[in-house]
């Protein structure tokens, strides 16, 4: 259970959800963690105790990384607290769901601003450090949305496939760099994100999934897991499903 040892990590958007269960799985693997968050104190300090409970280290961030400026504090922090930056994950993500025709203008900005501003404000402060390093992972969390788009989510697809475009081109920038960027592209995983959906919709969502059934926050951590470890060295720019078989 030491796949992480030592490696320092950032999880944005480690409140609840896939954030947490990546937050607490690294931690499992020997990873120091940081909890970055936006506002869900309660949630955010569950994690922390979750993982110091288990015998890691954490540390708790509270921030919104829509925000430029809140981004590099968080580089920061985490830099004042644990000296590095080996692993970023860029998951904080929100979905403000309706048709084109009822969709705002703020929907959209809003969406866009969290989802892939905010993962662009990350990286950005992220890469110096990692580059001084000559080492570091970034992981992107994505949607199958982004690949193959959806009704009622053209801002959450659009932030989703620009997330993808920015994991291809960071890859071509940093590779000589030593790090590695990739995007995990979650189908329908249990969280709070899906239980808004309905039960029509969640039949019809299933009806398209060969493995017949929603994943795990879990099943998405195992592969977080993975790529944030020595043993994917050699993969970066890729984009990898975790679906049930949804895409294919
Ligand atoms: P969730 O709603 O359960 O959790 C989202 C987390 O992001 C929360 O901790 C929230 O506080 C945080 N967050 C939101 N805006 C933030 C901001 N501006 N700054 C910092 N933190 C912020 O969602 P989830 O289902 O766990 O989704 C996590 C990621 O996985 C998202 O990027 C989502 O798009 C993606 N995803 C989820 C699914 C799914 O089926 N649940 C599928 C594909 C992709």
């Amino acid at each position: 259970m030491d796949m992480l040892k030592d490696k320092v990590a950032i999880v944005t958007g480690a409140s609840k959800g896939i954030g947490k269960a990546i937050a607490i799985n690294f931690a499992k693997q020997g990873a120091k963690v940081v909890i970055n968050y936006r506002s869900d104190d309660n949630g955010a300090e569950e994690v922390l105790k979750i993982i110091e409970d288990n015998g890691g280290t954490a540390i708790l961030h509270k921030g919104d990384v829509s925000q430029f400026s809140i981004a590099e504090e968080l580089m920061n922090f985490c830099v004042e607290k644990f000296s590095r930056i080996d692993i970023l994950v860029n998951n904080a993500g929100i979905t403000k769901d309706t048709l084109l025709l009822r969709m705002k203008e703020q929907d959209f900005d809003d969406v866009i601003n969290v989802n892939l501003k905010g993962s662009f404000n990350c990286v950005k402060h992220a890469s110096p450090i990692m580059m001084k390093q000559k080492s570091g992972k970034i992981l992107n969390i994505s949607s199958v949305i982004g690949l193959i788009g959806n009704v009622g989510q053209i801002n959450y697809a659009a932030s989703k496939a620009g997330i993808i475009g920015m994991t291809k081109s960071l890859a071509k920038e940093l590779g000589s760099r030593g790090i590695n960027v990739n995007a995990i592209a979650p189908g329908f995983i249990e969280t709070d994100m899906t239980n808004v959906l309905s039960d029509k919709i969640k039949e019809s969502i299933l009806s398209l999934i060969p493995l017949k059934k929603m994943g795990s926050v879990d099943d998405v951590a195992n592969l977080a897991i993975f790529l944030s470890s020595d043993l994917s060295n050699y993969i970066t720019g890729q984009v990898i499903t975790v679906d049930g078989g949804m895409v294919m």
